[in-house]
């Protein structure tokens, strides 16, 4: 058990690492997924082999690097660490692997992003714990097998439509990470308010968590932002300074960053509530198709503020209502 209230280093990513839970029993909601691999994890301890392969997905900083490590710290094992574009060429996999001492949870961010022919190298190895490497070129190449150390393969994507089939289901569990109630975020804020000594005025988690996105990592960072304004203004201690810090920083009073308001100000301002294609949207406000798609839909779809049709993304009636622009029918569309 970590000792709260103790000082801890002070950089934003050592901040970062220090808040992550290292227990299933201390990691917040996702109450679903924490069952279904606590049973994993026991059934794996009990019958003392390595858990199967764990696959994770959903939008940015919803602990899904926090999992990873908990499964790690769980089972006893150390916890390599690698992400989809560093793994180039098969070989890359294959020094990897190879290298894996016996239990060792491998952690691949972003696995979607993997070259085709490490994905294939994969497949064998997660299967067999095996693989095949290529010796010469043309007509006098071999491959020479290779045994690998029983490994748990940990994967995350936000974008769990872009895997390949084979790969997906060599998945022994595959888990969705859904973004938190607010009562969760609240929990979490608490969590790390005790962790960094901030002391919050009363309703002022329950500010923070309203608008953290539904993600942890931003109740987080907001929370270290409220800290800096009562380091600044010291004398400023109620809900109101909570505010203050928050908005400085362009979150709205629901979470929106200046990314979500600016796709939503150009669908309904610019394409009239669409429908409109998620490229043309892309380049109005002059942001990567691949981040609107796995950050800023997600969540505005879950909210209610934005619908996805066969045609386009269209804009609905509370999106129009929080930008103060009247709407026409005032009926989904
Ligand atoms: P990315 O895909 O961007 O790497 P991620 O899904 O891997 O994001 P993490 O890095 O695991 O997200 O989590 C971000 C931060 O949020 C961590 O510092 C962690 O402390 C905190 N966090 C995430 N989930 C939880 C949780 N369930 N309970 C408490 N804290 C959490």
């Amino acid at each position: 058990v970590r000792d709260v209230g103790t000082p801890i280093d002070d950089s934003e990513l050592a901040i970062e690492g220090a808040l992550r839970p290292e227990s299933l029993a201390e990691f917040v909601g996702q109450h679903k997924v924490r069952g279904q691999l606590q049973l994993l994890l026991d059934a794996a301890r009990i019958q003392q082999r390595p858990p199967d392969h764990i696959l994770l997905s959903g939008p940015p900083g919803l602990g899904k690097t926090t999992l990873a490590m908990i499964v790690a710290h769980e089972t006893g094992r150390p916890l390599r660490m690698s992400s989809g574009p560093a793994i180039q060429h098969a070989g890359d996999l294959a020094a990897l692997l190879s290298s894996l001492t016996p239990g060792e949870v491998l952690f691949i961010d972003e696995v979607h992003r993997m070259a085709r022919s490490a994905e294939e190298m994969l497949y064998l190895a997660m299967e067999d714990f095996r693989i095949d490497i290529m010796v010469g070129k043309g007509a006098g190449a071999t491959s020479i097998p290779l045994e690998l150390a029983p490994f748990t393969l940990v994967g995350a994507t936000t974008r769990s439509g872009l895997l390949p089939n084979p790969l997906r289901d060599r998945f022994g569990f595959t888990a969705h990470l859904e973004y938190y109630e607010p009562e969760e975020l609240e929990l979490v804020v608490d969590r790390a308010a005790a962790m960094l000594a901030v002391t919050l005025p009363h309703d002022g988690r329950a500010e923070i968590a309203r608008r953290s996105r539904g993600t942890p990592r931003i109740a987080n960072r907001l929370l270290r932002r409220v800290r800096d304004f009562q380091v600044v203004h010291g004398d400023r201690k109620g809900v109101d300074a909570v505010r203050a810090a928050l908005e400085l920083y362009d979150v709205d009073e629901i979470g929106l960053d200046r990314l979500d308001r600016a796709v939503l100000d150009a669908l309904v301002r610019r394409f009239r509530g669409g429908p409109v294609g998620l490229g043309t949207l892309s380049v109005a406000v002059g942001e990567e198709a691949e981040t609107i798609e796995s950050v800023v839909e997600p969540y505005l779809v879950r909210i209610g503020f934005m619908g996805r049709t066969p045609r386009g993304r269209i804009a609905t009636p509370p999106a129009y209502a929080h930008l103060g622009i009247p709407h026409a029918d005032g009926a989904l569309r």
